[in-house]
């Protein structure tokens, strides 16, 4: 039905989260339609994300080249660490402004029946901080749905023997959800009320 170019276009369109068949020949064609100029530039957005785009390699957070815009800030408290599930999280609770401490981007959350293990995480990584930085608290800010929960949990009992100060949000935040669907300022008391969890 379509021509070739037109046909992959719309197949790559409809591999993207949350885009079904009818939204990839909507947008391939309104990419058709427009001025060359306007369509290259998102192709170019694309290559440069994808050749500038590292992680940073203390948090694991995206960044370009060397540590991140967080790591890199010397104002930021080094002593409290946020733990999160992915860089996306990171931007919701920076826009709650009720945080200045660094970041730890696990990269995902446990979920065995998908095969993800302690292994598959930075978990490795986050112990290795923990003794170089002097991290004095963890928060462990996981979606609050049953992966999240878990890998909380986990993460409370690994971090116990180590004497550091391990709290968990508060709860209040939609259950189920992922962080980033949470407004600001429901995240954001979420973060104040935060309790310790005994692992
Ligand atoms: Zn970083």
């Amino acid at each position: 039905m379509y021509t070739v170019s037109l046909q992959s276009l719309v197949d790559e369109l409809g591999r993207l989260p949350g885009i079904g068949p009818k939204s990839a020949q909507r947008i391939a064609f309104h990419l058709l339609k427009v001025a060359p100029e306007d369509a290259l530039r998102l192709a170019d957005a694309i290559v440069s994300v994808k050749e500038h785009t590292t992680l940073c390699p203390r948090c694991f957070n995206v960044a370009e080249g060397d540590l991140c815009s967080v790591c890199s800030d010397a104002r930021r408290d080094a002593d409290v660490l946020c733990v999160v599930e992915d860089p996306r999280d990171i931007v919701s609770v920076e826009k709650t402004q009720e945080f200045r401490g660094r970041y730890h981007v696990l990269h995902g959350a446990l979920n065995p029946i998908e095969g993800v293990g302690p292994d598959q995480l930075k978990v490795r990584e986050l112990l290795v901080r923990l003794e170089d930085e002097g991290v004095s608290e963890v928060i462990l800010c996981t979606n609050p749905n049953l992966e999240g929960e878990a890998t909380a949990m986990y993460l409370a009992r690994l971090l116990k023997p180590l004497n550091i100060r391990v709290t968990r949000i508060a709860s209040g935040l939609p259950v189920g959800g992922d962080l980033e669907y949470a407004d600001e300022l429901t995240l954001g008391r979420a973060l104040e009320g935060r309790r310790v969890l005994d692992g």
